[in-house]
Order: structure tokens, then C-alpha cells, then sequence
């Protein structure tokens, strides 16, 4: 694939995560291999709705050296860039706040997936990277600490999302999955505690149907 239609798949890629509800505003950004030495990222700060081809940054992934794009990279650049380099399987690496999975990621408690077709695409159990700040080093570290190679799917505590897969279709379907894994878990751990607290159960009964709405 060219520089131009990686590019493209960048643009159409965060489209798609946007319509589906896992971008919201500039929030989430992404980065897909281009060949063993480059990747594109999103850049930052950008309305993906009206982005084009020409806004996506290659960068040179040993240092991430901005080799083509006029504008700057996004923060989240070193985080992708650290799945990319150990992960040479990973073709897509997305950074979403989706709003079940992220949820979750406030909890803090690392999901089980359940014996499934969804092991072979998420892994067995999504981990729960420690909080560190948007953008940092960081981060990066306590993400790349976390990663296995049999797993696509890390929630990062009080943030957010990151999935990755072998093409940009398996890790958008890694992100899609995720959210409806995520709200399964939480609507089971709802109507745990409603059995277990009977006094809760008109205020859990409402969230969860918010959450299944
Ligand atoms: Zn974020």
C-alpha cells in the first residue's frame, strides 16, 4: 500500500470511529503501520469529520521522526508507536474514550472473556493499565509493560481505550466488540448487586436501562 492510500484508510478509519460513537469531538486517535520503518498518525487536535489525506503525519517509528504531514502528530503518537514496535503483527493501533469501555476503565478491574470466537480477537482478559497523563512517556511505559501478544484489547485506568489488530477491519472490529463486551459485563455486575442489595435495585435498574437503551 502507497504512503497516500494509508493516508486515505486514516481519514476513513476515523470517519467510521466517529459515526459509530467511539470518536467523539478530537477525542481518540490512531496510527497504522506503513512498512517495518513508518507509520501514519492521526494529527492532533483535528475534526476528523473534515480531515483529509494531507493532515495525516508519517513518522519514522524507531524516534518518531515527522517525516511527511504539515501538521503536528497527535500526543498519543509515542503510545502507538510502542504497540508497533513490539507488536510487529499489529497493522492498526486505535486509541479510543469509547463510552461503555471507558467506563469500565474508571472501575479499574481487568474484564474476563468469556470462552468465545471474542478470546481469538480481544484476548482472554483485557488488562487494566495504571493511570499516568494523556500524551506522556510515561504512559507509553505502563502500556508497553502491559502488552501480550495474544492480546488487542488494554483499558488505561480513568481514560480510556486501546485495541490493535493484524488490519485496520480486525481492530475496528476489536473496538466494536470491546464496547459490546463491556456493557454485557457491566449489565451481569448490575444485576449482581440488585440480587445482593435489594434496597439499590431502583437506582441500578435505571442505569441499567441507560445502558441498554
Ligand atoms: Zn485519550
Amino acid at each position: 500500500m502507497t504512503t497516500l492510500n494509508i493516508r486515505q484508510t486514516v481519514v476513513e478509519l476515523c470517519v467510521e470511529l466517529s459515526h459509530r460513537g467511539h470518536f467523539s469531538g478530537t477525542g481518540g486517535n490512531i496510527a497504522l503501520r506503513i512498512d517495518a520503518t513508518h507509520i501514519a498518525v492521526t494529527p492532533s487536535a483535528t475534526d476528523y469529520l473534515t480531515m483529509t489525506p494531507a493532515d495525516v503525519c508519517v513518522l519514522r517509528l524507531a524516534d518518531l521522526k515527522q517525516v511527511e504531514g504539515e501538521r503536528s502528530p497527535s500526543v498519543e503518537s509515542g503510545l502507538h508507536a510502542r504497540v508497533l514496535r513490539a507488536r510487529p503483527d499489529v497493522q492498526a493501533s486505535i486509541h479510543t474514550h469509547q463510552p461503555v469501555a471507558s467506563a469500565c476503565a474508571l472501575l479499574g478491574r481487568a474484564l474476563e472473556v468469556p470462552p468465545s470466537p471474542l478470546q481469538q480477537l480481544l484476548g482472554r482478559r483485557i488488562p487494566v493499565v495504571g493511570y499516568a497523563p494523556s500524551g506522556s512517556g510515561w504512559l507509553s511505559s505502563r502500556l508497553a509493560r502491559a502488552l501480550r501478544p495474544d492480546t488487542n484489547a488494554y483499558l488505561m485506568f480513568n481514560h480510556g481505550v486501546l485495541c490493535c489488530g493484524a488490519s485496520t477491519e480486525t481492530a475496528l472490529q476489536a473496538v466494536e466488540d470491546l464496547e459490546a463486551l463491556s456493557k454485557t459485563l457491566l449489565l451481569q455486575a448490575i444485576a449482581a448487586r440488585c440480587e445482593r442489595e435489594p434496597f439499590m435495585q431502583p437506582a441500578l435498574r435505571r442505569v441499567a436501562d441507560a445502558l441498554a437503551a
